[in-house]
């Protein structure tokens, strides 16, 4: 019988264990203070802050499905052994989530929430009316699972989307785009950015001072990937000028974002704690069993990571 060993957080083991039994009774689903011996374990399900930190033990372990969309945390681990393939977390909760997020914050851009809250703080009763969604275009950065949920969303709310990825992407009502005149055309033509792709050496400071001087004068940023996606002080310095009228970021360098730290207070600034969606157990459940049961019956994992490309 498949084992299968919960490497996730504390707190959220016993929602875990719940999830998945509901849908596998009887599933050998281990925890590691129960130290069953490690070369019996044959699916970890990982969580850089949950317990498992030394995988070398692990030793006939066939896959590693990680419990988060973003893998660059386990791909950093030096103990992550080289044979096994690494899952990312690929499910509905996470997506619908997330798109909640997207859709959300783009249309607070949209309609000028920060700004008219700004007006609101000095009493102005002022009179900007936002376009109609048709008449603006947002641009999706990463059109992968969340990526494409999110467009595709934003495309029926009548928004003008375009995205951008590695490859080339075929989605209704959906501008695609890939590779570098890809992105020079996504930055310079949109009005609202989403930042949706994976932080990798290819993808760090993807947004730098260089690419916020490409784009329109006042654009919305929402950044929800990464924040190592974004030059911190390039993007203050646009903030400043004006070149970015507000930057929604659940995501920083440093996380919690430092005390003191400029964007906190910065008045074009919307800061959430990394809070843009999370694996929720009750749905997460149906893609673990769904690779459990491919591993049982010897067909390909889905949502593999490649280690080159870091996602
Ligand atoms: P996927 O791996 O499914 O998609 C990544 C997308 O980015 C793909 O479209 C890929 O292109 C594109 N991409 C990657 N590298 C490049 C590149 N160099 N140039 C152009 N495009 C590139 O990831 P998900 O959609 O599942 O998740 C995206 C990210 O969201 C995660 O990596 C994570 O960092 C973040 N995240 C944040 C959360 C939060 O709460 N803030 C929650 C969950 C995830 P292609 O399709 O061609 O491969």
């Amino acid at each position: 019988m498949t084992r299968v060993l919960y490497g996730g957080k504390e707190e959220t083991s016993e929602a875990w264990k719940r999830a998945l039994l509901a849908l596998r009774p009887g599933l050998d689903l281990v925890m590691p203070a129960e130290n069953v011996p490690p070369e019996s374990i044959d699916i970890i399900l990982y969580e850089p802050s949950g317990p498992v930190k030394d995988m070398t033990v692990y030793r006939n372990i066939a896959a590693i499905q990680s419990l988060w969309a973003g893998v660059e945390a386990l791909l950093d681990n030096d103990t992550l052994p080289k044979g096994p393939p690494l899952l990312r977390m690929v499910e509905d909760g996470l997506t619908e989530g997330m798109t909640d997020y997207i859709t959300g914050h783009v249309l607070r851009a949209h309609l000028g929430v920060v700004r008219q809250q700004a007006d609101q703080a000095r009493e102005i009763w002022g009179s900007f009316n936002p376009p109609l969604s048709r008449d603006r275009h947002v641009g999706v950065i990463g059109l992968g699972a969340l990526g494409q949920d999110a467009a595709k969303m934003l495309a029926k709310l009548r928004f003008r989307v375009s995205g951008w990825s590695r490859t080339q992407k075929d989605i209704a009502d959906v501008r695609c785009l890939c590779g570098t005149d890809g992105f020079d055309r996504i930055i310079r033509e949109n009005e609202i950015i989403v930042l949706l792709a994976p932080l990798t050496p290819e993808t760090e400071n993807l947004i730098d001072e260089k690419a916020l001087n490409k784009m329109p004068h006042g654009v919305h940023i929402i950044n929800a990937a990464r924040g190592g996606l974004i030059d911190e002080d390039a993007l203050l310095g646009a903030l400043n000028s004006g070149r970015v009228a507000t930057a929604t970021l659940d995501v920083m360098r440093t996380e919690p974002l430092p005390d003191g730290h400029t964007l906190w207070k910065h008045p074009g600034v919307t800061i959430t704690p990394h809070i843009a969606s999370v694996t929720r157990p009750e749905s997460a459940a149906k893609t673990v069993i769904e690779q459990i049961k491919r591993f049982e019956t010897g067909k390909p994992f889905l949502h593999k990571v490649c280690r080159e490309k870091g996602y």
